[in-house]
Order: structure tokens, then sequence, then C-alpha cells
């Protein structure tokens, strides 16, 4: 029998609705075996994440505020879902329990994953699965890194002990026992290293949308869905890929060339989007799979005659850029000149200190920084297959009356990313969407 894990999001189990919805999701497979479930998430758009409540309560206690009436809130929003399923189930000794640890000053991480905690230990007993408790097989290395060998290990030994069974995301636990999360969104994450560990065949993600789309639709209205990705793909398209599945979660899976599925727990009708470690054997309907970009981005040009004579010139701006903590988003050359495409906000505050160092590092003849920009990303495996691509993209650029300010094309030929002015982004995308998919 294949095996599949599941990871439901926080809308996904938002109420007792959801609950029931998802466990119809569950029980209509029997291959769904490993549940991953995140903390409730909004039962409408002004409601609050219960996460976001953990870590509110963590800063009250910080401020020494009383906790009791906002407390009462996640109390409440627990008891309703299991009221609303209808299960014999008293959490109130749990509840009391992680009160006062929050109060005994337990930690913020050890707050914010008592969300994903509690909702597990729910769908477990609804659904009639085990519980894994992640902080018994997911660890961090003493630097607070994800330690993958050692988890992979303990996760895999302890799924082999249970038919089926619910894990919280978000979580795991130090060298010395105290609670640590991923960063938001984590429970991703988690379901991706339960599915490494138990070589599940596939890594369901239920969401609330129907997969990625190809476009951003704040920009292309009724974006066409993507049906199938690469995870190379995926990653180049990281830029907007991220608020629909954590970036990490690739990893995990990749070690074991799992693919990852997401679905909508809402519309459990749709395929969604499946991401795939190949594609031979899928062909891409468009050229491109997909347009992300973000604004928010400066340039910093460097000149100086002859600098490719000279030994270790990169290297001394990487490390005065590493010194100030800027990261290199992208990168261009010219003969004499070196192009670092940064975040705005990581250079702004910096800049009156890092452009003279930079100067007195490298003895440039000139440097300059221009800001305001914005980075496109065209991607698409079949671009490498397809002649005139590039020409497509400009031409329906240029005809959009944009100025193109940079250019890099990875070596993959998988992604041509665009550096235009932050007042040019959405024309940028708009053109190059109507011209491939339209
Ligand atoms: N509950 C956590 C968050 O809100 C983790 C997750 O949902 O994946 O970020």
């Amino acid at each position: 029998m294949s095996l599949k894990v599941v990871k439901f999001g926080g809308t996904s189990l938002a109420d007792a609705e959801h609950f029931k919805q998802v466990a119809s999701i569950i029980k209509a497979d029997p291959s769904r075996r490993y549940v991953v479930a995140s903390a409730p998430g909004k039962r409408i758009s002004n409601d609050e994440k219960v996460t976001d409540m953990l870590y509110n309560c963590y800063n009250m206690i910080r401020r020494h505020e009383d906790i009791t009436d906002y407390y009462k809130k996640i109390v409440d929003r627990y008891t309703s879902i299991i009221a609303g399923l209808g299960i014999n189930f008293d959490i109130t000794g749990e509840l009391e329990y992680i009160k006062n640890a929050m109060m005994a000053r337990s930690g913020r991480d050890f707050a914010a994953s008592r969300g994903e905690y509690l909702n597990s230990l729910i769908l477990a007993k609804y659904l009639g699965f085990d519980f894994i408790d992640a902080e018994n097989v997911i660890f961090f290395k003493e630097n607070s890194t994800f330690d993958e060998e050692r988890t992979n290990l303990a996760m895999k030994e302890e799924l082999a002990k249970h038919e089926r069974a619910v894990i919280p995301g978000f979580y795991g636990s130090m060298p010395n026992g105290t609670i640590k999360t991923f960063s938001r969104g984590g429970s991703d994450v988690t379901g991706s290293i339960v599915a490494r560990a138990c070589c599940a065949d596939l890594y369901e993600n239920w969401t609330d949308v129907s997969g990625f789309m190809m476009a951003d639709p704040r920009i292309i209205k009724n974006p066409l869905p993507i049906s199938m990705i690469t995870y190379k793909e995926l990653r180049e398209l990281s830029y907007n890929g991220a608020t629909v599945l954590h970036e990490d979660s690739i990893f995990p899976v990749q070690k074991e060339g799992i693919a990852i599925n997401i679905r909508n727990t809402n519309h459990p009708e749709d395929a969604g989007t499946m991401i795939v470690p190949f594609a031979q054997d899928y062909n891409s309907e468009h050229v491109i799979t997909g347009i992300a970009g973000k604004k928010g981005f400066s340039v910093i040009n460097i000149e100086k005659n002859h600098m490719g004579a000279e030994f270790g010139f990169a290297m001394r701006v990487f490390k005065c850029l590493d010194q100030y903590e800027i990261h290199t988003e992208h990168l261009a050359s010219g003969i004499d000149l070196m192009s670092h495409i940064v975040p705005e906000a990581e250079l702004n505050s910096k800049l009156d200190e890092f452009i003279p160092e930079l100067h007195r590092v490298t003895d440039a003849d000139n440097i300059s920084v221009d800001t305001g920009l914005a980075l496109v990303a065209v991607v698409g495996r079949g671009m490498k297959e397809t002649k005139g691509t590039a020409a497509r993209i400009f031409t329906a650029i240029s005809n959009a009356n944009v100025n193109v300010r940079m250019i890099d094309q990875g070596a993959s030929e998988l992604n041509i990313v665009i550096a235009v002015y932050e007042s040019d982004y959405e024309k940028t995308i708009e053109a190059i969407y109507n011209e491939f998919v339209k």
C-alpha cells in the first residue's frame, strides 16, 4: 500500500467544521497515515491566529501584564473545537499547565509551539490516531540549526512503531530539552521531515489555495494555476512561492525525491500543484512555468579599471558585504564593473559606513548606488529547449515602455531575472504574462 504524509495548515484546522473536513479527507484515503497539524488559524479575515495569540501572551508576561482574560480566548478556541466535534476529551489540565509554564518563563518558542501541540492532541483523539510529540523526534543543534540526521533516525524509528499518527508541526527540541520552533509557517517543514523519514510516496500539503498560480493574483486577474513544477523551479520562484509553502520544505523531501502536492482543504476536488524532483516525463504547457518578483532592491555599482586582473578583488567586496550583513541577491559584471543587487532594507541603514569602507578595501574608481528597484524572475524548465524566449520577454517589456536596469540569466537556463524600477514592476509582470500565457 502506498504511504502518504499529509500536513494541514492553520486555516484548515481553524474550527470544528474544518476539523471534520480534514478528517473526511484523511479517511477517504487509507494511505494517508501520518498527519502533521498546524495551530488553529484565522476563521475569518479579522480573526487572530492562535500562534499570534501565544506570542502575545509571552510578550504580556514579559511586560508583567495579567494574561488571564486574554488566555481565556485561547482556551475558548480549543474548547469550542472539542465541543463542536462532540468528543469526550478534557484538555483543561493541559491548558492550565501551559499557562503556568508560560508564567514561569518557559520561553518564547515554548509558548508559540503549544498551538500545534494542543491542536494535534485533539486531532489525534478525533481520528483515533496515535500522538507523537515532535519534541521527542525533531532536534536542533547547540547552535540552533536543525539537526537533520539525528532527527531523521529518531523520526524513522518512532514512526515504525505507529501505524497511524498525528505529529504537531513547527517545533522540536534543543539538546538541553527546551522547545525550539522553526521560523513562521514551519509546520510545512515538519511535514517534509516526516515524509522523508518514512520514505513516503507523496507529501500532501493541504492549505487554503489550490496550489501555486503562474503570477501574483494581486497583479494578474485570475492567473492560471501551475499544475506541475520542479523543486528547482520552485526555488527560483521563491520570491512569491514562500507565501504558499515554507521555503525550507523542499530540502528534506528532496533527499528522497518525494513529490509534494499542494491541495486545497476547501476544494479537495482540485488537483492542486505537484512539486516534483525532475520533469522529464512532464511536458509543460507553456514555455514559462511562472513569474515571481519583489520590490525593495538596490544595486551597488563598483567600477575599477582592470578589476578582473586583480586577484582577490571579488573576495574583498564579498567580505565587506558579509561584515555589514548585506546579502547579494544577484550579481552582474562588466569588464571594469561589478554590480550587486542587494535588499534595500539591509543596505539603507548602513550606507554611510558601508560605502566608505567598500571604497577603502577595493580602492575602486567609483561606487554608486541606485535604489528603488524591483526584481522580476521568469522561471521555466521549458526555456532551455525553446529558442527566442529571451527575445519574446524583452520585446514584450519594451513594448510596455519599461526600461530594463539589469538582466541575469541563470546558467541552468531555468530563469531570467530582470531588474526594473519599482514603478514599472506591475507593468513588467503583466507584459510577460500576456506574452506567454494569454
Ligand atoms: N503556527 C505556526 C505559524 O503560524 C506554524 C505554521 O502554521 O506552520 O507560523
